[in-house]
């Protein structure tokens, strides 16, 4: 199957996924609950539980985009980071801040792959359904190991590939005929779902993306799978 987005320069990537989340922001909450079920509640939920914020510590969520994690990671007391590439997503994202009183977060306009952050600054890194949009994943990796101070821990949230078989099957028909259905249903935007399932199939497996991570420095790197590997908890500590 062709979607027509099979040999994007990486140049052009960075701007395509800036189009796709511009166009979706207003609508990102509601698509979220609509395409997985509410099941990313479920999964933010156990993520952040894994994170384990503490009061005192900084944290920085990239690609935070409408602050789902940011929030949830806020309510230990840590101070939180949120940087995103697109402004769209954070203007929605402070908007809800401010409707729900989280009122001491950062928002701040970022590329993963090149942080204004120096050196070991953070306690942790979170990024969550972020880093299959990213060009240059080693390089936005090595910014993760470089901004996190010496003890820190990195956390990453995607989706991946289930070892399920027959929930596989599922899986791969609900995405390509239900998933670009919804998006024009519900955001008139079929194209850049389409995209997003596409992104989705050509990440890297579990074992491959885990190995990505202790190449960029990482120890002790671990998956956590869930519904099969459907989506992964990927974890890895700078020493
Ligand atoms: N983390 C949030 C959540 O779980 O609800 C948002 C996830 S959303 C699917 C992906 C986000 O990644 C978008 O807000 C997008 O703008 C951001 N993004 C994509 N490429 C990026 C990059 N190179 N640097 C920073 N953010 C990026």
């Amino acid at each position: 199957v062709s979607f027509g987005y099979e040999d994007i320069p990486a140049t052009e990537k960075t701007a395509r996924v800036g189009e796709v989340f511009a166009g979706v922001a207003s609508r990102y909450d509601l698509m979220n609950d609509a395409m997985s079920g509410g099941m990313h509640r479920l999964w933010k939920d156990r993520f952040v539980a894994r994170v384990k914020p503490q009061a005192h510590e900084q944290i920085l969520d990239m690609a935070g985009g409408t602050g789902d994690i940011a929030f949830r990671l806020a309510k230990s007391g840590a101070a939180i980071t949120v940087a995103d590439i697109n402004p769209a997503m954070l203007d929605v994202g402070m908007e809800r801040a401010a409707e729900r009183g989280f009122d001491g977060l950062v928002w701040t306009e970022a590329n993963a792959e090149d942080l204004q952050f120096p050196d070991r600054f953070f306690d942790a890194y979170t990024i969550a359904f972020g880093i299959r949009n990213v060009t240059d994943i080693p390089k936005a990796l090595r910014e993760a190991h470089r901004v996190l101070r010496r003890g820190g821990r990195f956390y990453c949230l995607e989706f991946s590939t289930t070892t399920w078989p027959g929930f596989k099957d599922v899986y791969d028909a609900y995405s390509h005929k239900v998933v670009p259905k919804l998006g024009k249903l519900l955001a008139n935007d079929e194209d850049s779902y389409r995209y997003l399932i596409e992104s989705i199939r050509r990440f890297p497996d579990m074992p491959t993306f885990k190995g990505m991570i202790a190449d960029a420095g990482f120890v002790q790197t671990k998956v956590e799978p869930l519904l099969g590997g459907l989506v992964a908890i990927h974890s890895g500590w700078k020493i």
